[in-house]
């Protein structure tokens, strides 16, 4: 694609990238085929293609985001299925993350959608407040009946519609707190290796069981695990809002505790057990590639941190004790399968370890939940989340299993078959409780 960038915009870094990846782009068309808002919503706008001239016309000739470019933008999930299929190498990802910074600088959202997205910002990567905003949401969720139902896919939801999404993700109990930053696990038998596992912040609150079923696997297999002090959200929540700032901050924080650590007793890895988490601390060396204090300590932490599947994948686990001939139908989360290229791994491990694995039907349309997508435009997430749980149904599993706790909330949401997490079915065949009955 012919880009008309002038000298003096191609000196800001940002631009020069944004130059790159849109030089790449032979608007071909290929990645309309497997966006999922495309092939919800059939307008060329809600399809990558359309979503890159958007972006194009915005960037090149400098000018504030159209409400119009929000909408189209705000529809992205950023799944990234559109980098999957591309045939030429465009980094989506790293325009639209770039279109969503402008967005959140330079255009004025309705005051009722600043509020929220304020308050999401500032709840969801706190697991304090993420704990008590989780328990108020229990004791309104009588209310959510007195709410609008959701109608087919509108421009931009109504707030009510928005509280009403949020209020349907709340659990029915939140389970007790899992160990505390600091903790750590020694490993049973033999030291093989010593990792830091992290905590998270939506799901050490949610499902703080995952996290113990991954610390299980690796004791259990000779690793040490620590969970590194003062480690806070990796910053993905507040990086997909467009809110660099925070984003970027709490990538120095932890890039410098997880450092010390590294530098202090060791590491050979940082492990991921939420695989949108993963994808965002990979990419540190990317976003603070023009910071000089931390370029090069974030291309050292983005090259340690490993999706649990691909750190297990990597080790030789013990033969599994459980013979399973349970049917799993493995969800490929977007952010492990376009995001991290980890598409084998989980389901090898699975396989090796006795389950039945059966892949999903249009396993590479998005489930809707995308980090805060499916509270900020629930009736799109909603309709994504039926297409998937009626692809899941396909397989008749008796499981379903995946790599990242927004999409286990997300199906969860629309089937009755209970939802794990892949570590936790691994967990189990090497010797720990049965998932999902909890
Ligand atoms: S598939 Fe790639 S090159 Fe083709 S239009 Fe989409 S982003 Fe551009
Ligand atoms: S990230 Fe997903 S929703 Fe966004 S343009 Fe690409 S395929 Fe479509």
């Amino acid at each position: 694609m012919k880009t008309e960038f002038s000298p003096a915009q191609l000196a800001n870094p940002d631009i020069a990238e944004a130059d790159k990846i849109l030089r790449a782009c032979v608007h071909c068309g290929f990645c309309t085929a497997t966006c999922p808002t495309y092939v919800l919503l059939g307008d060329e706008l809600d399809s990558p293609r359309g979503r890159i001239y958007l972006i194009k016309e915005m960037l090149e000739k400098d000018r504030p985001p159209t409400q119009e470019v929000v909408k189209h933008i705000d529809r992205c999930l950023s799944c990234l299925a559109c980098m999957t299929t591309c045939p030429s190498g465009v980094h989506y990802m790293h325009l639209v993350d770039q279109a969503r910074v402008r967005i959140e600088k330079e255009y004025v959202r309705p005051l009722t959608e600043r509020l929220l997205r304020v308050a999401l910002a500032w709840v969801l990567p706190r697991p304090g407040l993420f704990r008590l905003s989780m328990m108020l949401a229990r004791l309104a969720q009588p209310l959510a009946a007195l709410l609008p139902a959701p109608k087919a896919a509108a421009a931009s939801p109504g707030l009510l519609r928005r509280i009403k999404a949020m209020l349907a993700l709340a659990p029915g109990k939140l389970p007790a707190p899992g160990p505390a930053g600091g903790s750590i696990f020694p490993a049973l038998g033999p030291p093989r290796g010593r990792v830091a596992l992290l905590q998270g912040c939506a799901q050490q609150v949610l499902a703080p069981r995952i996290n113990q079923a991954a610390i299980n696997v690796l004791t259990r297999h000779g690793i040490e695990v620590v969970l590194v002090k003062d480690e806070q959200c990796c910053g993905a929540l507040t990086h997909h809002l467009g809110r660099d700032d925070d984003a970027l901050a709490r990538a120095r924080a932890n890039i410098a505790v997880w450092l010390k650590e590294a530098d202090g007793d060791g590491l050979d890895a940082i492990l991921v057990t939420t695989s949108g988490c993963g994808t965002v601390i990979k990419d540190y060396g990317f976003m603070l590639r023009e910071d000089s204090n931390f370029a090069a300590a974030a291309a050292r932490i983005s090259a340690l941190a490993k999706d649990i599947t691909e750190y297990l994948g990597s080790i030789e686990l013990q033969p599994a004790q459980q013979q399973s001939d349970l049917v799993i139908a493995y969800h490929s989360a977007c952010s492990l399968q376009h995001g991290q290229k980890i598409t084998h791994a989980p389901k090898e491990l699975l396989s090796k370890n006795g389950f039945v694995v059966k892949d999903v039907p249009e396993s590479h349309l998005c489930c809707g939940s995308a980090g805060t997508y499916n509270i900020l435009q629930p009736d799109i997430a909603n309709r994504l989340r039926d297409r998937k749980v009626a692809n899941i149904a396909k397989v008749k599993p008796d499981m379903i299993a995946a790599g990242n706790i927004g999409c286990m909330v997300q199906i969860a949401g629309g089937t009755s078959v209970p939802v794990v997490h892949t570590v936790e079915l691994l967990d189990w065949a090497t010797g720990g409780p049965r998932p999902g009955l909890n």
